[in-house]
């Protein structure tokens, strides 16, 4: 029996037409280069996104073009993000941390048509600009030098100015491409995957929910997760959708820039990956003035897994952390960890715990731990496996490569790379990607349970772990360490704090004190640098040997 609904179709035009509606006065704040604050209102966006989406309609984009943003997080940012789907093309964030031929292989494979681009960014352009083909380039005056021209360079504001303020919006269908973005995988090529407005519209919901992020309109919102890494992890859709206020910090991402914007324009809510938590909550513990932060900031943590002593840390100064795990292939949120009520009778001690697992999957996201064999593992909390997931804004397949049994099973679900373990309520606790467990006498060590702890050490900044080769046990955990300023500890303190909490043969044989740990483009340790560094000098070691 057919159902006596409307075919309505999901799309992002919806979003902005509401937002002008009902929410005009919303206020936008963005940081200038020069660290001055930006304002502006949802009124304003909405017709400079429109106007956005006029002049790339004049400029010739068809529907499926890409184009590219090369840019911080700042309201020119936001006005593509909804200007480029809003006229049919597909939005394609740029990561301006990555190196110039990952850049030059992105915007190649993407064929991206335009490009918009932050002024103080154009030095990242011209990086690998010759070995690209940009139709047309526009240039945000960012800093507000006006004096910035070069060949084949136009003027963003020129684009909007030359809009007639009659855009009529394209029939859009609701699986149609909105926007794309490139994994930032450790190894190998990158990958393109592209979201559908209906994806989309769908996540920003989840994102919303009570259960997830609780956003509302009362609600002063800082993506500090940058616009170019899996959208801010839909923070934009979804807060224009409820009509929250939105503060963007720009290229400052600072512990002190971060804690400025956070009391001068009572933030309620941010995202961002444990490193940048970590430099905040450093700051805060030395730090002897009184901050005025709203008694409702909350911030979510994801990227990378959590540790518990950052989230006891946060609680503290009142501020609630809420870990959250997903992918740019799962748009991104895929389970957040808030306690369920049966949880709420357990002692502080178990509710950090279960606060720093990876939590349980949103709506519509299914999700299955398993093993080798492919059997889901028991849901003891104890047995490892990997993720599987599969929902509404998963990705099915990565741009222009068929999917691969590697990466997709043949019952459909993506496999994520991610090995958790699942407990009887659900909550998943990631214990490695798989190929950073390590795999001590045929028995797996959690790298990444090792480093949380470590960095539950007053003495310890960072702390990542990684497996080198040994001649009996095949492979044996190596620490590196970044110790607080002025502080001190050797191996032997550090292992006496691990005992107790890990059975002996897990603990590190050995300690490497470094000033700083490598980190990919999202702010994540690269341990791929660490082993290639560490456990390749072991190799060598053990070949002499
Ligand atoms: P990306 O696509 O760059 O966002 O990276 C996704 C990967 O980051 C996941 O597959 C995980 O390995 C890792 N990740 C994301 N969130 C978490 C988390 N909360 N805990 C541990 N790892 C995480």
């Amino acid at each position: 029996m057919e159902s006596t609904m409307m075919r309505f179709q999901l799309t992002l035009p919806h979003i902005l037409e509401r937002a002008n509606k009902y929410y005009p006065q919303t206020e936008i704040v963005s940081r200038l280069p020069d660290k001055s604050l930006h304002r502006t209102t949802y009124r304003d966006f909405y017709r400079r996104a429109r106007a956005l989406a006029e002049g790339l309609t004049r400029a010739g984009l068809k529907r499926g073009d890409r184009v590219g943003t090369l840019m911080w997080n700042h309201y020119a940012h936001l006005e593509a993000y909804f200007g480029i789907p809003c006229a049919g093309g597909v939005l394609h964030t740029l990561n301006l941390r990555l190196h110039p031929s990952d850049l030059e292989y992105i915007v190649n494979d993407a064929e991206d048509r335009f490009l918009i681009v932050d002024d103080v960014l154009l030095p990242v352009l011209e990086r690998f600009r010759d070995r690209v083909n940009f139709e047309r380039i526009f240039v945000f005056r960012y800093s507000g030098d006006k004096s910035v021209n070069g060949k084949g360079l136009e003027d963003y504001e020129d684009l909007l100015a030359s809009a007639s303020g009659n855009f009529t919006y394209p029939e859009l269908d609701e699986y149609e491409a909105l926007g794309m973005c490139y994994t930032s995988g450790t190894t190998g090529r990158p990958r393109g995957v592209v979201y559908s407005h209906r994806s989309t519209v769908i996540h920003s919901y989840n994102c919303a929910l009570p259960i997830a992020n609780n956003l509302s309109p009362h609600d002063v919102v800082m993506p500090v997760v940058p616009m170019f890494h899996a959208n801010a992890w839909g923070l934009p859709f979804a807060c224009v959708m409820v009509g929250a206020k939105l503060v963007f910090p720009g290229p400052h991402v600072d512990g002190q820039s971060i804690v400025e914007l956070f009391e001068k324009e009572q933030v309620t809510f941010s995202a961002g990956v444990p490193t940048v938590w970590l430099g905040v909550l450093q700051l805060l513990e030395q730090d002897s003035q009184r901050r005025r932060f709203s008694p409702n900031l909350r911030l979510v943590v994801g990227g990378s897994a959590a540790p518990e002593a950052m989230i006891r840390g946060f609680d503290k100064f009142g501020i609630t952390v809420v870990h959250a795990w997903g992918m740019t292939e799962t748009s991104p949120l895929a389970t957040i960890s808030k306690l369920k009520p049966p949880l709420d009778s357990l002692s502080e001690d178990e509710r950090y715990a279960y606060r720093a697992k990876q939590g349980y999957p949103a709506p519509f996201v299914e999700l299955r731990v398993v093993d080798d064999e492919g059997k889901e593992v028991p849901p003891d909390g104890k047995t490892m496996g990997e993720i599987q997931v599969r929902g509404p804004y998963v990705t099915a397949s990565y741009y222009k490569v068929p999917p691969s049994p590697d990466k997709f099973t043949a019952d459909g679900w993506l496999r994520t790379g991610d090995v958790a373990t699942v407990d009887e309520h659900g909550y998943i606790r990631i214990t490695d990607r798989t190929k950073d467990l390590i795999k001590s006498g045929g028995e797996w060590i959690s790298s990444v349970d090792l480093e949380n702890a470590l960095m539950g050490h007053p003495a310890v900044a960072e702390a990542a772990v990684i497996a080198v080769p040994h001649p009996k046990w095949a492979e044996r955990p190596l620490a590196v360490v970044v110790l607080k300023p002025g502080a001190k500890a050797t191996p032997e303190e550090l292992n006496k704090f691990l005992e107790g909490k890990f059975a002996k043969w897990w603990l590190p044989d050995e300690y490497v004190f470094t000033d700083s740990i490598p980190r990919t483009s999202t702010g994540k340790f690269l341990k791929s640098a660490l082993r290639e560094q560490y456990a390749k000098r072991k190799a060598e070691e053990m070949k002499v040997a």
